[in-house]
């Protein structure tokens, strides 16, 4: 049997000193046992902290959140309640806690080992590059669907495999405590919020049946393979669950367009941060931006609920914040003559509500037809994308010489920007050209002046798990 080692047990003193109340409070021995439970579990948190992929543990500020793992601190955030609840009398919250921490420990490999197992670090890299090329771009049409397709299907495979690392530590955990190859039944009564990814539950009363889903290929001692079938497999299980199952963001998004939120904000910030030289050497005309929303599986809905935030771009240093009316302009295709707009819904009056266009709207020069005319009534903030947003400002505050600083570059300098607020406004002010602009500028200041009060970041999440019972992310 594995013991915790030295490093990663220190690794865990700090945490419960820190935030548990003490290395003999209730949720530290919790922590303990459950990792002692898993042998696999033990295992593969020792190399990670060996190999530096993972130096931290802390608590998730969300209280309703699960676990996550913080690409740029290496640190794995986990949740209160569920360390206080996870006692071996309740070996279901337990065991959903090994799920929790096996599935975060290899996201810490996917990130940070050397390829091909580690993989997202660099590809979210890869995507900041490509955006920035596109956005910088002389040519008419800036298309981003592929660079947002393909790190989206880098989620994908990311969370599959972070669930196949999740079963296998539960797998570990009931073969300790059974003394022998678990059974399908034993794993689903071990973990049942997890474990339905992976085992079917058959029959409205005891007795049930079990069978493992039939994407899945099994080993004899019942741990899963990160093949390319089990991966492609756990992505449809569990990464491709619509927004009903998921319950992401504002508990209607699906993993797509929780991630995408997040990358939209992005594309947006470097389009902005560039839209001044390209009109000026475009006779003011705007580059058309597209996304092939079907095929990247957008939703605007579930995209404006999650709470998209456009106000993030720095001309040249000064800020060119946007406000709550900021507006996102695209295309579905480069030969599409229907302009649609996603709207800035991270705060302001619109703040986690879909905005369909109104049609009385003068910005609007082209109603989207497909639109539901009632406005739906207000929903709650996705906390998971101001989180991740968050984690990418603190990356980027950190002065910490890890890729995600480079990456995160221009957002930086947004950042950077912003605590210049007083200068940059006034800057921004006299530079307004048109009436418009002007009455723009000033709801900027409250705007900015709430933004800079909101963003004091808290965490970073990259993966993270929003719910405390069955998912995770
Ligand atoms: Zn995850």
């Amino acid at each position: 049997m594995p013991s915790i080692s030295p490093e990663l047990q220190k690794i865990i003193d700090d945490f419960a000193t820190k935030d548990l109340g003490g290395k003999a409070s209730v949720e530290a021995v919790n922590l303990n046992d459950t990792i002692n439970s898993s042998p696999l579990l033990v295992e593969r948190m020792n190399l990670a902290v060996s190999q530096g992929y993972l130096k931290k543990m802390a608590l998730n500020t969300d209280v309703n959140a699960g676990a996550s793992y913080s690409v740029g601190g290496q640190t794995m955030n986990l949740s209160k309640n569920t360390l206080t609840d996870a006692t071996n009398a309740h070996t279901k919250v337990q065991g959903d806690l090994v799920f929790q921490i096996g599935h975060e420990n290899q996201h810490a490999f996917n990130a940070w080992a050397p390829a091909p197992e580690g993989f997202s670090n660099v590809a979210f890299q890869q995507f900041n590059q490509q955006v920035g090329a596109i956005s910088i771009s002389p040519n008419a049409v800036h298309d981003y669907s592929a660079a947002l397709g393909s790190q989206l299907d880098v989620h994908r495979r990311d969370e599959a495999i972070a669930e196949i690392g999740g079963w296998n530590a539960l797998v570990s955990r009931v073969a300790a405590q059974t003394h022998g190859t678990p059974s399908l039944q034993q794993m689903y009564v071990a973990s049942p919020g997890y474990a339905a990814d992976f085992v079917t539950q058959i029959g409205v009363a005891h007795p049930y049946s079990y069978q493992l889903k039939s994407n899945l290929s099994i080993n004899p001692d019942m741990t899963l393979t990160a093949s390319a079938q089990n991966i492609e497999a756990m992505g449809q299980n569990y990464f491709d669950k619509n927004g009903q199952q998921a319950r992401l963001g504002d508990g209607h998004s699906d993993y797509r367009n929780s991630y995408a939120t997040f990358y939209l904000s992005q594309i947006h910030a470097n389009e902005d941060l560039q839209l001044n030289a390209y009109q000026a050497s475009h006779h003011g005309h705007s580059p058309k931006v597209v996304m092939d929303t079907a095929g990247l599986g957008l939703k605007e809905d579930q995209i404006e609920r999650n709470g998209l935030n456009l106000t993030y771009a720095t001309d040249n240093g000064r800020v060119r914040h946007g406000n709550d009316q900021t507006r996102m302009s695209y295309y579905n295709t480069a030969g599409s003559v229907v302009e649609h707009h996603f709207d800035h819904t991270a705060s302001g009056v619109n703040k986690g509500t879909y905005v369909p266009i109104i049609l009385n709207d003068a910005a609007n020069k082209t109603p989207e037809l497909s639109m539901n005319p009632s406005q739906p009534e207000p929903l709650a903030p996705n906390a998971d994308a101001r989180a991740m947003f968050a984690h990418l400002l603190n990356a980027a505050r950190s002065d910490q010489p890890d890729a995600m600083m480079g990456a995160m570059n221009q957002l930086s300098q947004t950042d950077f920007a912003q605590q210049r607020q007083a200068q940059d406004l006034q800057s921004v002010q006299q530079q307004q050209a048109t009436e418009r602009e002007q009455a723009l500028a000033q709801k900027q200041a409250q705007e900015l002046a709430a933004q800079q009060e909101r963003e004091q970041p808290q965490v970073m999440q990259q993966q993270h798990e929003p719910h405390s019972r069955a998912m995770v992310r």
